[in-house]
């Protein structure tokens, strides 16, 4: 263990905890997560990863900062309308904790930069909001061998699954078709509460801090289904399909 006075003030009370630890707290340090999205689940995932002590985050969001995301977008403030959403995230992430390097990436993750952007990671986790871009998210961690943490949130309702590739099911084999375009419902037309993505996106940061610490037992073939309506929880299994398009043995 090699932490410094100022990391060990800092983390003192996950620190505290009887799993956690120098061992964990070392592992975060010498890791690297990407956030794709920096919006509803962005905002809480940018947050504790950056806070917990990961070493390194990026954030990639092509799209600029608008009222209407305000409401459920607690990185963005009203100040940073107009502004590129990674460049004004990673500005508050960088006051949050200077110990962490915080890499903005403006642009839009597509199938022609999808793969280089997840290169290296030890981490992505998904907070993109369409079922073709958790797609692609997916494909690309299944062809790096990244581990991933995939969510979803409309409404009340919210799901979360933490995926290894090659161990675990990945979002194609747990979805392998997408729904209908015409039976979808998305933020934009069926809306959402904040707190609720903030439940979803939360749930998210504890994944991807299990999964680089090793400490816990992450949503590995198992899609956490939460209805914030009655607050219901329900864990439904999946598992890896042998003819898995993204990651099946070849
Ligand atoms: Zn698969």
């Amino acid at each position: 263990m090699t932490l410094s006075e100022l990391e060990l003030e800092r983390y003192s009370r996950q620190l505290l905890m009887d799993e956690w630890g120098g061992q964990a707290q070392d592992r975060l340090r010498s890791a690297r997560a990407i956030v794709v999205g920096v919006g509803a689940l962005g905002s809480p995932v940018c947050t504790y990863l950056v806070a917990a002590g990961v070493g390194q985050v990026g954030v990639v969001d092509g799209d600029v900062v608008e009222l209407s995301n305000l409401h459920r977008q607690p990185l963005h403030l009203t100040p940073d309308l107009g502004a590129p959403k990674a460049d004004a995230a990673a500005a508050k992430l960088g006051l949050l904790n200077p110990e962490v390097v915080v890499e903005p990436y403006p642009a839009t993750l597509d199938a022609a930069n999808a793969e280089a952007i997840v290169m290296g990671a030890d981490v992505v986790v998904d907070c993109t909001d369409s079922f073709e871009s958790r797609y692609l998210v997916n494909d690309a961690c299944c062809a790096q061998g990244v581990a991933l943490v995939e969510a979803g949130v409309v409404a009340f309702e919210g799901l979360v699954l933490s995926i290894r590739p090659g161990e675990s099911a990945c979002y194609r084999c747990a979805f392998p078709v997408a729904p209908p375009v015409e039976g979808r419902r998305s933020c934009r037309e069926a809306g959402v509460l904040g707190a609720m993505a903030g439940i979803v996106g939360s749930v998210q940061a504890l994944e991807a801090l299990k999964l680089i610490s090793g400490v816990g037992r992450p949503l590995l073939d198992r899609i956490l289904q939460v209805d914030g309506h009655d607050m219901s929880q329900t864990l439904v299994r999946t598992g890896r399909r042998p003819d898995c398009p993204a990651c099946a043995p070849e």
